[in-house]
């Protein structure tokens, strides 16, 4: 018998989500951001999670092109770009559309005989200060793609830092965009700015924001870049992580659970055993009172997570046995909420799901 660990993808909520984004961004074009296999789910489940999507991004060239030969026919746009002039033929033998953020890639397209076109979306960095040119050279790196024959279209494109908090202390999107509209000022193309945070705060934003594609990715997976919990969004968890209790230990006053002995018990308590630890993508930072669902009672963890166990409280829990079912995060105990308490995010928890996790779809 395998360990009792399993991960759900739930495909009818990764098409609830999307149609969420629609619904906040109705004028847009939906990019489904399917980059790190999914952000976990795996990709020929974000295929049928995301079929009415208009396109799907991501940064992987390989998986690009293994969701051509899985049958996606509409767009790919890789958010990155590519590396190295081998990667560009590719592109156009594949159809798929490329980012452009600095000068050495417009020097590749340049000198790349491609006889097919393809699409590019050129970047500008208008704060983030990752990936893009300054708004300042801008227009020169346009007018450079423009020249090059097999350049079908240019998409401007920029991504913001705090799209989850609308008044940043540092860094506003209204900044971001009021660089963004300055760098590409008369510049033809369709424009693509907005993630999950600018998504979601699409009607606040609507006066400042003109989104031709829009690019979510956490939100299609029910979790959020921050802010607002996924549930006043109307977003339903894609992910559930399941286990069981596999050992039960009862302690008294002054006992202490698991390495380096972190837990005191103050009085009698019932500790579970649960078959989930680090080197299944349970966050090893997750402190003591961290939230976790057992037999559909809400209780919390204790000690440290070790590599394949964690334990945690069942003393008011009734009877509970070896078997009880427990939900370490998905459907009942938002991602989000464990990602908080373990001092990460949503996204690195999905991210994190290791490959010894079975995965099953309900
Ligand atoms: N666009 C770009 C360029 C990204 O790098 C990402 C992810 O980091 C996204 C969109 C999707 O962001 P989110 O998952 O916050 O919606």
């Amino acid at each position: 018998m395998p360990r009792p660990l399993f991960a759900t993808i739930h495909i009818d909520s990764m098409q609830h989500n999307l149609a969420q984004a629609r619904t906040c961004a109705p004028l847009a074009k939906i990019w489904a951001v399917v980059k790190a296999d999914a952000y976990g789910h795996g990709l020929e489940r974000a295929l049928r999670g995301f079929a009415s999507a208009d396109g799907l991004a991501l940064v992987e060239l390989e998986s690009a092109i293994r969701l051509r030969q899985l049958g996606w026919i509409k767009p790919i746009l890789l958010l990155e770009g590519f590396f190295e002039a081998a990667d560009v033929p590719l592109l156009a033998e594949h159809n798929i559309a490329t980012a452009v953020h600095s000068i050495e890639q417009v020097k590749l397209l340049e000198y790349t005989q491609l006889y097919r076109p393809i699409d590019v979306y050129l970047k500008m960095n208008t704060g983030m200060n990752r990936l893009g040119f300054p708004p300042a050279e801008y227009a020169a790196a346009y007018q450079r793609l423009r020249a090059i024959r097999d350049v079908r279209s240019i998409t401007h494109m920029t991504h913001f830092a705090n799209a989850d908090e609308l008044e940043h202390p540092r860094l506003t999107i209204a900044e971001q965009v009021r660089r963004f509209q300055l760098g590409a000022a008369d510049l033809a193309g369709e424009r693509s700015l907005s993630n999950s945070g600018g998504v979601l705060h699409q009607a606040e934003l609507a006066d400042q924001l003109s989104n031709d594609w829009v690019r979510p990715g956490i939100m299609l997976y029910g979790g959020t870049p921050g802010g607002r919990s996924a549930q006043d969004f109307g977003l339903r968890p894609t992910m559930t992580l399941r286990s069981e209790v596999i050992g039960i230990q009862h302690i008294g006053p002054g006992d202490t659970v698991g390495y380096g002995s972190r837990f005191e018990a103050e009085g009698p308590m019932t500790i579970g055993v649960v078959a989930c630890g680090y080197a299944d993508g349970y966050p090893r930072s997750a402190p003591h009172g961290t939230p976790v669902i057992v037999d559909g009672v809400r209780t919390t963890l204790v000690g440290r997570v070790s590599m394949d166990m964690m334990t945690v409280d069942l003393t008011p829990i009734p009877n509970v046995r070896i078997g009880s079912k427990v939900t370490l995060w998905g459907d009942g105990l938002p991602i989000d909420e464990v990602a908080q308490a373990a001092g990460t995010i949503g996204y690195e928890l999905m991210c994190a799901l290791a490959p010894r996790v079975r995965v099953t779809e309900g």
